[in-house]
């Protein structure tokens, strides 16, 4: 914490220290971390990054806590250059930042939670929790799970039984409420408050957004410390967005990359759209909305950060994109077709609202554009059963399997043609 300045409310600009607060006292604005940029100028550089392990740590003077203690497999993940996608979407330079292989629960949550559990613990919580579409749930659950926490997640009850199981897995108390995510953070904010809980994405919530930052460092240094011109992000809650920009912000102010920031454009799906609605109407605050969508994991009807997206999008020069259940399946299916990624439909989202984007020619085919893919596939694997093709039955014999797929694969008449 030894850079770390304070909290600084987002809104009115008053400070605090870095302590277990989340609101301002003055005016009810969401705080967040601040830094001695000048402090940090003076120690880091690309060359001491590079030299540490692949993990979200490796940028420890920009996060903030006194010592990692969870997460320390996490983050760093591929940045994989998609060319067979590029040429799909008649792109010349497209990368997908793949959190679909996060450590250890296969999606971004981990990035926020190893930093907000690390300091859940730092700030003495005796309970861990969150209030959860799926994917935190799993994270929160698991990192409580290896620093011996008691754990509370909340959940809607309509969540998908993969979703379920892999925050179950790890025995932390599942709490299955009766309504929708809305609701249940409603019930969270009020335990919280009762009962002096730590919620990673209530009451630790400055310091869970941190983490997201790390989304934005990874993808400057993997492209080789410079900036895309484009990066496509999926919102819900709405700390990843802001985030990244944020993170990309700071590795400027400490010197390590110079240049131009991104536009960095938010993803919806139709079902769960509020802050593409107030981006497409000019409203400064999204108006809430009731979801429905098969991206569930994108299913916030009324995001706690949703202004900050808008204000993002609108700083970069970006716009966003909301995208119907069918394209954002058609996009799942076209990812892995191409790229051999298999995302879950939060992932879909993103690369559908991208081809919306360049579409409407906001992208355009020259420039570099950076696909955030935030959750893995098979924990939305029931989405997706009737979009792939049944195995092909066949007997155990050579005679069986060309029978049924000779004439598919010329094996029969190449066969005849040696005989
Ligand atoms: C949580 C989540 C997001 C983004 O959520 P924010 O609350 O906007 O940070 C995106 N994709 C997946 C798969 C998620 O689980
Ligand atoms: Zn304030």
């Amino acid at each position: 914490m030894k850079f770390v300045a304070g909290l600084t409310c987002h809104l009115c600009g008053a400070t605090y220290p870095a302590e277990a607060l989340w609101v301002c006292v003055e005016c009810l604005g969401p705080l967040e971390v601040s830094y001695d940029h000048a402090a940090i100028r003076g120690v880091v550089s690309r060359g001491l990054i590079e030299s540490r392990p692949p993990s979200l740590w490796r940028y420890r003077e920009l996060l903030p806590v006194e010592e990692p203690r969870t997460g320390l497999h996490s983050g760093f993940t591929p940045l994989v250059r998609a060319t067979r996608l590029a040429r799909e979407l008649g792109l010349d330079e497209l990368y997908i930042k793949d959190d679909s292989v996060n450590h250890p629960t296969f999606s971004y949550k981990d990035r926020v939670v190893s930093v907000a559990a690390t300091r859940a613990v730092e700030l003495g919580f005796q309970v861990f929790g969150c209030a959860s579409t799926g994917n935190l749930a799993g994270s929160v659950a698991a990192h409580a799970a290896r620093l011996g926490l008691p754990c509370y997640v909340f959940i809607p009850n309509d969540l998908e039984p993969a979703k379920i199981l892999g925050a179950a897995i790890y025995e932390p108390h599942v709490v299955a409420v009766e309504g929708n995510y809305d609701d249940v953070n409603r019930l969270c904010t009020q335990i919280a408050d009762r009962y002096g809980w730590g919620f990673a994405n209530i009451n630790l919530r400055a310091y869970y957004a941190e983490g997201a930052k790390t989304m934005g460092f990874e993808i400057a240094e993997q492209l080789g410390w410079r900036f895309p011109d484009h990066i496509v992000s999926p919102v819900a809650g709405g700390t990843l967005l802001p985030r990244i920009f944020k993170g990309l912000r700071e590795l400027r102010d400490v010197g390590l990359v110079s240049g131009q920031l991104p536009k960095i454009h938010a993803a919806q799906p139709s079902g769960s759209a509020p802050v593409i609605k107030a981006i497409e109407a000019g409203l400064e605050f999204p108006e809430p909305v009731k979801p429905n969508t098969i991206a569930k994991s994108l299913a916030i009807g009324n995001p706690a950060d949703g202004f900050q997206v808008v204000r993002v999008v609108k700083e970069t020069g970006a716009t966003g994109a909301m995208v119907s259940d069918e394209e954002i399946l058609d996009a799942v299916q076209l990812l892995a077709r191409t790229e051999g990624i298999f995302a879950e439909a939060a992932g879909g989202t993103t690369l559908a609202a991208t081809r919306a984007l360049i579409r409407r020619g906001v992208i355009k085919s020259s420039e570099s554009v950076v696909v955030c893919i935030t959750g893995n596939g098979f924990k939305t694997a029931d989405v997706m059963f009737d979009r792939v093709a049944r195995p092909t039955q066949i007997g155990r014999g050579l005679a069986d399997f060309e029978r049924v797929l000779g004439s598919q694969i010329g094996v029969v008449a190449a066969a005849a043609a040696r005989a």
